[in-house]
């Protein structure tokens, strides 16, 4: 039987570094969800969809040749063949994924390909959804916060001098807004555990998911 993990929460709550590092601590392979919506972003931009086009977008979203590595170690996403990897982290990227993200159709298609991903073995996977719709249900489930100065200073230090303040604040703030129209992350569904990262190490944040993991019988 498969065992999942499944992390859901709003952008800079530390979601990334503790699902890969549970992963890595587990031997489990690792799902990121926002990547794939990023990657449609990147397929769109490059298609010169317009923005509101909503029918066009979910054209191009059901149409992606999308390989996504699985391993926490080694992280890489191919698009038809070409490594977006470092592009799916652009401004210009984060700043149009909401199109997509905001689309029921787009939803729809990445969530499949989400499932049959983790079908295949035990998975930490993180995104929006991933407790509620992906995979409700996961042995672990929980929605990782974090109080919003502590999310806007490390999303801060991860894209350095390639934002301003504005842009920063739009890519966390109003991203998450944004995300909230169609999935509700910012408050628990029934059995997910809540668990804030403001005050907590990395170490102690993923001993904490660990902890959770063995009690819902992980050996
Ligand atoms: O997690 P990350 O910031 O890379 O996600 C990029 C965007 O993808 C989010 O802002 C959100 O709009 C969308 N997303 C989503 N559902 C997921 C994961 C990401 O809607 N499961």
């Amino acid at each position: 039987m498969t065992f999942w993990i499944a992390i859901d929460g709003p952008s800079g709550a530390g979601k990334s570094t503790a699902a890969k590092g549970v992963a890595r601590r587990l031997g489990f392979r690792y799902l990121d969800t926002g990547a794939m919506y990023r990657a449609v972003a990147v397929g769109c931009l490059r298609s010169g969809v317009d923005h509101g086009d909503g029918p066009a977008i979910a054209d191009v979203t059901r149409g992606l040749d999308l390989d996504i590595s699985t391993d926490p170690d080694n992280q890489y996403i191919l698009l038809a063949g070409d490594d977006i990897t470092r592009a799916i982290r652009e401004p210009a990227v984060s700043a149009w994924v909401s199109a997509v993200s905001t689309n029921p159709e787009c939803r729809a298609e990445l969530v499949r390909r989400q499932q049959a991903i983790i079908a295949g073995g035990d998975f930490v996977l993180e995104g929006r959804d991933t407790t509620t719709v992906i995979a409700p249900t996961a042995q672990v489930r929980l929605l990782l916060v974090a109080r919003p100065e502590a999310r806007l200073r490390r999303r801060g230090a991860e894209l350095g001098a390639k934002v301003d303040a504005a842009q920063l604040r739009d890519q966390v703030l109003r991203r998450d807004q944004d995300d909230s129209t169609l999935v509700d992350f910012q408050n628990a569904a029934a059995g997910v555990r809540v668990l804030d990262s403001t005050d907590l190490t990395i170490d102690a944040v993923q001993d904490q998911i660990i902890a959770w993991a063995r009690q819902a019988g992980l050996s």
